[in-house]
């Protein structure tokens, strides 16, 4: 028997570099297999992606140093995010700094 669990999760994000508040969403994907082996994939538009807050880019300036809230923090502090233009996922590719890593 193999479990698989999927959980969605909004990932609040904070900027450092300048305090651009944000979410994410990622679908966290619980593997086990019969042996306990435990296993977690973080997904986001399907595809793989590295865990929230490990080379996470501010998509406003480009900066490194970001921060997670807890999930759920912005629903309480709504006033962190800045009312703009309603965002669209994915319209335009991210244009990360970041060299994508070698395998
Ligand atoms: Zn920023």
């Amino acid at each position: 028997m193999t479990s698989l669990e999927e959980a969605h999760r909004n990932v609040p994000f904070e900027c450092r570099g300048c305090w651009h508040v944000w979410e994410e969403h990622y679908t966290v994907r619980t593997i086990e297999d019969d042996h306990g082996n435990a296993g977690v994939i973080w997904l986001r538009g399907g595809l793989p992606v590295t865990p929230p807050a490990a080379g996470t880019v501010c998509p406003h300036c480009g900066c490194q140093q970001v921060t997670t809230f807890p999930d759920g923090y912005l629903a309480r502090h709504p006033e962190l995010i800045t009312p703009s233009e309603p965002v669209v996922p994915d319209a335009t590719p991210l244009l990360s700094p970041v060299p994508k890593p070698l395998y």
